[in-house]
């Protein structure tokens, strides 16, 4: 299966893309940031198919997924999110991020979610990803033990032309001044269809080096167990 192929391809770049990576120490466990981020990218777009919505128009489908830090043990969480919301105003609306924030058990590396673009409901606010809303998820994501400032939120078209990220203290503000330059946004001039060079070059390597330029600072900083 082509995304499959995909998947391996892209843990394959970030891996190379991690050696590059100096200056860090092999201890630190946010350097795996880079190659979480990719397939947690792919993982939200496999959850995005279970997206179940009312609306038969312009239906809103997302797919999130978290990947914890690896604990003392090695062991590794991947969670997987999709907004429910079968009836328009029944009591049942869950929203893919909230579906990863509630299983979460220990700090997240990275946060993916994919999904079609909609302006905020309650703000208004559009930007070119689909961005944790401002009335539910931001809360969460605000409250939630499992992120710490070096968690890594991305936003992505289903297609993935254009990748944001961000932590929660920037989505804050986003939301606090309008303002969405604050997200780091990826274009890509491809898509799903597009080859596998295009693919390293124009999606995995520019957001890789900018994950790694965002983490170069972070010297050996362990989150606390
Ligand atoms: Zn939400």
């Amino acid at each position: 299966m082509r995304e499959v192929r995909r998947l391996d391809f892209a843990v394959d770049i970030s891996e190379r893309a991690l050696d590059m990576a100096t200056g860090l120490e092999s201890t630190n466990p946010w350097l795996q940031q880079p190659q979480a981020a990719a397939i947690a990218l792919f993982r939200a777009i496999e959850a995005r198919k279970y997206a179940h919505t009312w609306r038969k128009e312009n239906p809103i489908h997302v797919g999130a997924c978290g990947i914890s830090l690896p604990d003392r043990d090695h062991f590794t969480a991947y969670i997987h999110g999709a907004n429910f919301k079968p009836e328009q105003y029944g009591p049942i609306n869950t929203h893919a991020e909230e579906e990863v924030l509630y299983a979460a058990r220990s700090v997240l590396n990275v946060l993916a979610v994919v999904g079609d673009v909609q302006p905020d409901d309650n703000t208004g606010l559009a930007a070119e990803t689909l961005l944790p809303c401002s009335a539910v998820c931001l809360p969460m994501l605000k409250a939630s033990q499992s992120l710490e400032s070096h968690s890594l939120i991305l936003s992505a078209n289903p297609d993935l032309s254009v990748v944001q990220y961000y932590g929660v203290p920037e989505l804050n503000k986003v939301y606090e001044t309008g303002d969405v330059g604050e997200l780091i946004t990826v274009h890509l001039e491809t898509s799903l269809a597009a080859d596998d060079a295009e693919w390293n070059e124009k999606i995995f390597l520019p957001l890789i080096d900018r994950i790694v330029e965002r983490l170069s600072g972070v010297g050996d900083l362990l989150p606390e167990q």
